[in-house]
């Protein structure tokens, strides 16, 4: 009976889609969407500098015996992931195969460049690849992705579907929540350390007056901070958004000589509905 038991665990195991994605959020999802069929393995975590995550040999092992790869896109992965796929040796989750699964291709990307130089250190070569950080995209990435496991797993594709319907009417609920929350930080001014925090600003209409950085990826220096502290003085900003992985110490300073108070933010976590409470209730104290 034991055995029997051992047996039917061992082949419910290997029944699992085995997934690896680049992101917590992105695991997140997979697993609302996937339930019990799906074996979820995250690459960063949430504290991480999501455009330089330090690969591990641990990754591999994973990435070896995977079914499925869901990466961010957008350039976002482009320090570390080519490598590891390269490595994994896996023909089933490279670019271009079913198993390889870009979710920016499926979101609007906003502020894409006319014009980049990768000499010049611009980490957004693509446009903003932060576009998790708008609530509003989930439901399409959510749809995209229980579209792939359908695709890969036909046997489980009604549960998949089911789960997708059950996602969808919470995330619509969270969403209205949101909505109120944020109803009065409309045309409220901020600055932040990098552009991470550009889809969020955006879809509640919150200004973004300028960046700590002088370009995304490039560290803040004197000049740059001397005309943001300008700014910031004439545009009346009213808080400074420092992400959680950057070093705070910048922010500080432009605090201590601004007044202008410095709030850290999360931008990615393995709950994406406490992800957006968390920053809806934080970003209150901009007001
Ligand atoms: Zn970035």
């Amino acid at each position: 009976m034991r055995l029997l038991a051992l047996l039917f665990l061992i082949s419910f195991s290997f029944a699992q889609l085995k997934v690896v994605v680049t992101y917590p959020w992105i695991g997140y999802l997979v697993r609302e969407i996937g339930g019990n069929s799906v074996k979820v393995h995250v690459i960063a975590k949430s504290w991480e500098d999501p455009h330089f995550v330090v690969p591990k040999p641990s990754h591999l092992v994973h990435m070896r015996n995977a079914n499925l790869l869901i990466v961010q896109g957008a350039s976002l992965e482009v320090g570390f992931l080519p490598p590891l796929l390269q490595q994994s040796a896996n023909p089933h989750i490279q670019p271009g195969r079913s198993g390889f699964l870009d979710l920016s291709m499926f979101v609007n990307l906003i502020e894409r460049p006319t014009y980049v130089s990768r000499a010049m250190g611009d980490v957004h070569p693509e446009g903003n690849p932060h576009y998790q950080l708008d609530p509003d995209n989930i439901p399409t990435l959510a749809k995209v992705m229980a579209e792939k496991l359908c695709q890969l797993d036909e046997g489980n594709c009604t549960s998949y579907k089911r789960n997708l319907t059950n996602f969808l009417s919470m995330w619509e609920r969270k969403s209205k929540e949101w909505n109120t929350v944020m109803a009065n930080m409309k045309g409220t001014k901020v600055v932040s350390y990098h552009k991470l925090y550009d889809y969020f600003l955006r879809r509640y209409n919150m200004i973004l007056v300028g960046t700590l950085e002088p370009l995304p990826g490039i560290p803040p220096n004197p000049r740059h901070l001397e005309n943001l502290i300008e700014t910031m003085k004439r545009e009346g900003v009213k808080c400074i958004l420092q992400d959680v992985y950057h070093d705070r110490k910048v922010a500080q300073w432009v605090s201590s000589k601004t007044g202008v108070p410095v709030i850290v933010l999360p931008h990615d976590g393995d709950d994406l509905v406490k992800l957006f409470d968390t920053i809806t209730a934080e970003v209150q104290r901009c007001r």
